[in-house]
């Protein structure tokens, strides 16, 4: 039995922290779908466009048979509508700090409720990668800071771009 998982997001953009909760949800699931929330509400700096194909590099670079397994794709609307259209059984999502707990916690809560069958797990970032968030890594940049650290060298480029 293969199991099927979402990683859903807004990724504007991937950082090293989704990275490596990608990396460590490969090891959970057999194909892994990251879903691109479209997300107009939040006022995305990269169109849909770019950030689908800012995660598509990233995975492209994954070590052995990981850029097989996973996918990413477009969603918009109910995340619980597109897990099925997925035919995944398992929502992936990513925990920092004790602030994410509580949207997290109704999130799940509310989900679980529209559709009991589909488990929703959280992974950790490695503690190297727990703080960056895309809206911080946004701000640094806009203001002139170095994002070196926190999102990969083609991600840095693009952000430089925008905000030149
Ligand atoms: P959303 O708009 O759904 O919050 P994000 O792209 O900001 O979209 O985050 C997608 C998921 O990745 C969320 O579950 C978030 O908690 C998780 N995530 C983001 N950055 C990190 C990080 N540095 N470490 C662990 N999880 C993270």
């Amino acid at each position: 039995m293969s199991r099927t998982g979402i990683y859903p997001g807004t990724f504007d953009p991937v950082t090293n922290g989704h990275i490596d909760i990608i990396h460590r949800a490969t090891r959970v699931v057999d194909r892994l779908i990251i879903g691109v929330a479209i997300n107009a509400g939040k006022g995305p700096l990269f169109t849909l466009e770019e950030r689908v194909e800012m995660l598509e590099r990233e995975i492209a670079s994954f070590p052995g048979d990981a850029p097989e397994r996973v996918e990413v794709r477009a969603f918009e609307g109910l995340l619980t509508v597109f897990a099925v259209s997925c035919d995944a059984s398992l929502i992936v999502r990513g925990l920092r700090a004790v602030s994410d707990f509580e949207y997290e916690f109704q999130m799940t809560g509310m989900n679980g409720r529209l559709n009991p069958d589909i488990e929703t797990v959280f992974l950790m970032a490695s503690d190297k990668y727990q703080f960056i968030s895309s809206r911080l890594v946004k701000e640094i940049c806009s203001l002139g800071g170095d994002v070196s650290h926190f999102v990969s060298a083609p991600v840095k480029d693009r952000m430089l771009v925008k905000y030149s």
